[in-house]
């Protein structure tokens, strides 16, 4: 006989592991199916929020590759700006960070299977079957947390993201400090973060139609920065948050990358991902308590709490990215906007209220 699981969530990355720990600690029954080996390579820079913290109740610091205090700024490798950070930013490798995650889920209950992909979905009356290269599997909810690249949302019927080319590739250098390079690439920027013992540099556009091939532009940029051109580039599309979308279907609800919340700005994917692994949790806690309206309200909750202030990250990534050059001088180098904007990457601050204190100090005129 199959067993029937409360809810069965796929893809063990960020959003899978924090709906599985959330819902496992409320004592439902979990199965994560993956479909890599685990723990997996997840190609990301690998910069969190530590606002993470505040929806769990145990201590991420063995996840936590190194911390960083500063953040630096150029403009076509020049005009430099360097600057304190509110808060550490935490920089880890996410083989580890997810599998600490995963792994404090298993410890509440949950149900990791591996090198289980699944290959089709069907909606029985009052339960889900999930096709998967193994048996087929059954579950009364079932979450979509499958990525960029999974294919959930098709299967389910939700809007689904539109992928940008995106690179990253990592360098055996360390005790550099995390740097954004503005003007290097049309519509987008470079990122270099630092893990104790390496250092990534990813490359994405943010905006207007995609170019050819972003790795000539990584190769440049990496033998600038005196760093040996690369074979171990990896490629890996990004979903960047481009409107409100319903998150919700019958008996089941989509999270992180596979329902594009990553920020248009700053291509932050993982604080988003793991807010909406929370409150997936939450609201099949309720459905499975009885609340008919639980999943709706699910899709409410994330515009709310994520969309809303996505809409001016959109706004003001589509006025940098216009005018990048003017943007960088009064957006970015000016010391109050950097603090701004470290405040925003630590989570301490909502693109709204940065709009807002605009709106008052522009207000006498
Ligand atoms: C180059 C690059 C740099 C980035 N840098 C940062 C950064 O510094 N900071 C940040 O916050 N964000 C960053 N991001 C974004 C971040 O990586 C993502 O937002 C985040 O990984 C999303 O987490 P997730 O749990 O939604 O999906 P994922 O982490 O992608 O996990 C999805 C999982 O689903 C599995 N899966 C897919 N299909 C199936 C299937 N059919 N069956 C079973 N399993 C399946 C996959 O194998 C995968 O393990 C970056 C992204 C890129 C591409």
């Amino acid at each position: 006989m199959t067993t029937m699981f409360d809810c069965i969530i796929v893809g063990a990355g960020p959003a899978g592991g924090a709906a599985a720990y959330h819902l496992a600690k409320r004592g439902h029954s979990v199965l994560v199916l993956e479909k890599d080996t685990w723990p997996r390579q997840k190609p990301c820079g690998g910069g969190v929020s530590p606002a993470i913290a505040q929806w769990f109740d145990f201590d991420f610091t063995p996840a936590i590759s190194t911390t960083v205090k500063k953040i630096r700024y150029t403009w076509k490798l020049s005009d430099p700006v360097e600057t304190e950070i509110v808060k550490p930013m935490w920089m880890v490798r996410r083989d580890v960070f997810d599998q600490f995650l995963m792994q404090q889920a298993v410890d509440v209950g949950a149900k990791l299977q591996t090198q289980t992909e699944v290959t089709g979905i069907k909606f029985k009356s009052d339960r889900w079957q999930v096709n998967t290269n193994a048996e087929p599997l059954e579950a009364k909810y079932l979450i979509a947390a499958d990525g960029t690249k999974g294919p959930m949302a098709k299967w389910l019927g939700l809007k689904q993201s539109k992928l940008r080319q995106s690179l990253i590739a990592e360098f055996p250098v360390s005790g550099q400090i995390p740097t954004f390079e503005f003007g290097m690439v049309k519509n987008g920027s470079i990122w270099g973060f630092p893990k104790a013992d390496s250092y990534s540099i990813s490359i994405a556009t943010f905006r207007g139609s995609e170019p050819k091939d972003l790795s000539k532009d990584l190769t440049q940029y990496a033998n600038k920065m005196g760093m040996a051109a690369s074979n171990s580039m990896v490629d890996h599309p990004i979903c960047l948050w481009d409107g409100d979308k319903t998150l919700h279907t019958q008996n089941a609800l989509i999270a992180g990358d596979a329902a594009s919340l990553a920020d248009p700005l700053s291509a932050e994917g993982i604080r988003p991902s793991i807010l909406s692994g929370v409150k997936a949790a939450e609201a099949i806690d309720q459905a499975l308590g009885g609340a008919s309206n639980a999943l709706e309200k699910y899709t409410q909750i994330i515009q709310k709490e994520w969309g809303a202030d996505m809409v001016w990250a959109g706004n003001l990534a589509g006025l940098f990215y216009r005018f990048p050059g003017i943007g960088y001088k009064v957006g970015v180098k000016v010391p109050v906007a950097t603090q701004l904007i470290s405040k925003i990457l630590c989570g301490e601050l909502r693109y709204a209220d940065v709009i807002d204190k605009a709106k008052k100090s522009l207000s006498p005129f």
